[in-house]
């Protein structure tokens, strides 16, 4: 192992980098999570993230990685039997459904071939054809991390109100939350999932539900076994400022500082900087002359970017090459993607002249590794970041 000097170029689409800011809020001791102190952060955390989801609902915070959040959706609405709709947009919903089928759920993967988002017309026409209103819950990864290709949580919502279907609206936004829009409550979303690492800047560790007056209802209706993550022993607790078990108090105190950062970036600014980071990420791609994983313009991520190294030439060994020569972490090809693809995070904390930084190490990666690419990437993404005002990216994308 190469002895390295500076910081470690972290850009992998999660964990991301984390800002020192809230790297010194958690630097502290805990507090007494039943104590005089401890109901006005609470309750801080709490609006803070009904801000970042733009939701009126209440936001549950759960001490677990997004997994849990994800399970969490699940075993509060649902039970087993029930029939789900998800699309196969990647990896991400592969785990998603491995956990629905554990609760021996009815999952309906509608496929494609992971270079796009979900076919919201296949979506709309399932739900049209089910008249008898078998399906429960529809669930959409808004930013299947594993392709960099977004779905519309929106279109989505659109056409259950088309067919007037009263399935539940299960959104994944673990990887979307705080690099590109999102309404939980404007795009009538009954159930957001989202996580600490992406984004929100954080270690991983937290991870959130926003529940619809809705799900919150079907929730208490249904007689599934839960415990740990029940939401109304929750709630009862939230309502004080508090929860019902130790809450993971230090990612707490980090969490106020992340919101305090986005807040003081202002939402609009954070969103628009992931599109010319995304632009400029793509820029270089084209010049390179290597394919992009996702095929539709119009579902381009702003927070990731996954590329195609050319057949026969192993992403893998190229990410190695980075790694020991220039001390950078990409992403690695996820599932069926594995070997083919490198995904390059550009979310979270992060700024023009680390996205530079990347993409130089990317482009000298590509000599050394010998995979067969144009010089100039790096060129063309100068060109995007001096004009501060560019951000070219087609008008649907993230709407
Ligand atoms: C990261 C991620 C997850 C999983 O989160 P963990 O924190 O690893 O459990 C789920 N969905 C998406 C879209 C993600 O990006």
């Amino acid at each position: 192992m190469a002895l390295h000097t500076g910081r470690h170029f972290l850009q992998i689409p999660g964990p991301t980098n984390i800002p020192d800011r809230v790297l010194r809020a958690m630097d502290r001791s805990a507090l007494d999570h039943r104590g005089p102190e401890f109901a006005e952060f609470g309750f801080a955390v709490f609006s803070g993230m009904q801000r970042i989801f733009r939701t009126k609902q209440p936001v549950i915070i759960f001490p677990s990685s997004g997994t849990g959040a994800w399970e969490a959706a699940i075993v509060n609405t649902l039970s087993p039997g029930d029939k789900v709709l998800l699309a196969e947009t990647g990896q991400f919903a592969v785990l998603w459904k491995g956990i629905a089928e554990k609760f021996k759920l009815d999952l309906e993967f509608l496929p494609t071939d992971w270079r796009r988002g979900a076919d919201v017309a296949e979506i709309e026409a399932r739900l049209a054809s089910d008249k008898l209103h078998q399906i429960k819950a529809v669930l959409v990864i808004h930013n299947e991390t594993s392709t960099g290709c977004v779905t519309h949580p929106l279109e989505v919502r659109k056409a259950l109100n088309r067919t007037n279907h009263p399935a539940l609206l299960m959104v994944d936004t673990i990887s979307g939350l705080a690099s590109m829009e999102y309404e939980h409550d404007a795009w009538g979303i009954d159930i957001s999932v989202g996580g600490s690492q992406k984004g929100m800047m954080l270690p991983p560790g937290l991870s959130f539900n926003a529940v619809s007056e809705k799900a919150l209802a079907i929730s208490k209706a249904n007689t599934s076994l839960r415990s740990y993550w029940d939401w109304h022993d929750m709630l009862e607790f939230n309502k004080i400022g508090t929860f019902p078990y130790t809450p993971a108090i230090n990612l707490l105190f980090a969490l106020r500082e992340a919101i305090a950062m986005l807040e003081e970036e202002g939402l609009e600014n954070v969103f628009a900087r992931h599109k010319r980071h995304a632009a400029a990420t793509r820029a270089a791609a084209k010049v390179w002359g290597l394919e992009l994983v996702c095929l539709d313009p119009n579902a381009y991520s702003p927070s990731l970017t996954a590329v195609m190294t050319p057949e026969g030439h192993d992403a893998d060994a190229f990410r190695k090459v980075v790694l020991d020569n220039f001390d950078m972490s990409l992403g690695t090809g996820l599932g069926k993607l594995k070997g083919r693809a490198f995904r390059i995070g550009h979310i979270g904390h992060f700024n023009d002249l680390m996205l530079m930084g990347t993409l130089a190490g990317v482009e000298m990666g590509l000599d050394l590794a010998k995979v067969p690419h144009r010089a100039g990437g790096v060129l063309a993404a100068m060109d995007i970041l001096k004009n501060r005002d560019v951000v070219a990216m087609p008008k649907a994308a993230v709407a």
